[in-house]
């Protein structure tokens, strides 16, 4: 690992275990992210830290530089959009106590979700979504989706999230999370780097994109994902300009949650343009 030449370190900072909605515990996790040599690492499960202790164990173990991570769901303009927290402190009280608070609204959605379903003439499925929650807090759309191709509802996880459980189909509840504020202040007062996730995924105009970035940078944000698996080449050239336009570091990460779910395995999406500072800049060593 050479800090020289910090974009040639395969770094994956964004992934989930079953600790949120991803398929392998955390320990499971590091163990294929090491097998596909990745370096350095951060798990980023929604709304959650339960897997981090796990996470950075099994890292020591083998050998790989870990940071800790989250994913906590913000409601902007009435979007859902993702900030990544990276090297936050695990054990800060106020970026538990924001998850936690997030969580908590987690289980009447799933209960509504279940019946918006039952009222368009799908079985049941709120115990099979459960069954798949590992964590039961942590109840979300993926666990609904494992559940009705299981049941034979539908093929793929894709066809799911076609047909079902997105803004105007049926399942979809909208669903208030945190604030942004209250996002990027609780990973900045755990001492960490609040991160866009995955830019290009959300449904906003070329206004309400750079609004987003201006407010997200105004509130203490500092990097954005310019390569993550949700998007193409195209879309990371997009926000590598940006990145470099608005001063951000870019971050790297696969979103990796499961295998044949997943367009990219741990470690496995593109590297980052030369031209971008990337955030674990300064970390390697
Ligand atoms: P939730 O936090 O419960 O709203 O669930 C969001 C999760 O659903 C995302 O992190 C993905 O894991 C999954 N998801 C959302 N949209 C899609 C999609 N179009 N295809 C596959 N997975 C999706
Ligand atoms: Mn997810
Ligand atoms: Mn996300
Ligand atoms: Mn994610």
């Amino acid at each position: 690992m050479s800090e020289k030449f910090p974009h040639d370190i395969n770094v994956d900072f964004h992934m989930h275990s079953n600790a949120s909605d991803g398929a392998l515990s955390a320990e499971e996790l590091v163990r294929r992210a090491a097998d596909n040599g990745v370096q350095m690492l951060a798990l980023t499960d929604h709304d959650t830290l339960a897997g981090q202790q796990a996470a950075m164990e099994t890292a020591r173990k083998l050998g790989l530089h870990y940071v800790s991570g989250v994913e906590v769901s913000v409601t902007w303009g009435g979007e859902t959009v993702h900030v990544v927290g990276l090297n936050v402190d695990i054990h800060a009280q106020g970026l538990n106590q924001t998850l936690a608070g997030i969580r908590q609204g987690r289980h009447g959605r799933a209960q509504a979700m279940a019946r918006d379903l039952v009222s368009h003439g799908l079985p049941d499925i709120l115990e099979d979504a459960k069954a798949y929650a590992r964590n039961p807090d942590l109840i979300g759309r993926t666990h609904f989706a494992r559940a009705l191709v299981a049941k034979g509802v539908c093929a793929s996880m894709n066809d799911v999230f076609q047909r079902y459980l997105t803004p105007g189909k049926p399942g979809y509840q909208a669903h208030q999370w945190a604030t942004l504020t209250q996002a990027v202040h609780a990973i900045r007062g755990a001492g960490g780097v609040a991160v866009l996730a995955h830019p290009a995924r959300y449904r906003l105009s070329a206004i309400g994109h750079w609004a987003l970035i201006d407010e997200f940078k105004t509130l203490g944000g500092t990097a954005i994902e310019v390569v993550t698996g949700s998007h193409t080449d195209q879309d990371a050239r997009k926000f590598q300009r940006i990145a470099v336009e608005r001063g951000l570091h870019a971050s790297r990460g696969s979103d990796f949650h499961a295998e044949g779910e997943s367009r990219f395995d741990v470690g496995a999406v593109p590297p980052l343009p030369d031209a971008t500072r990337p955030v674990w800049h300064g970390w390697a060593g």
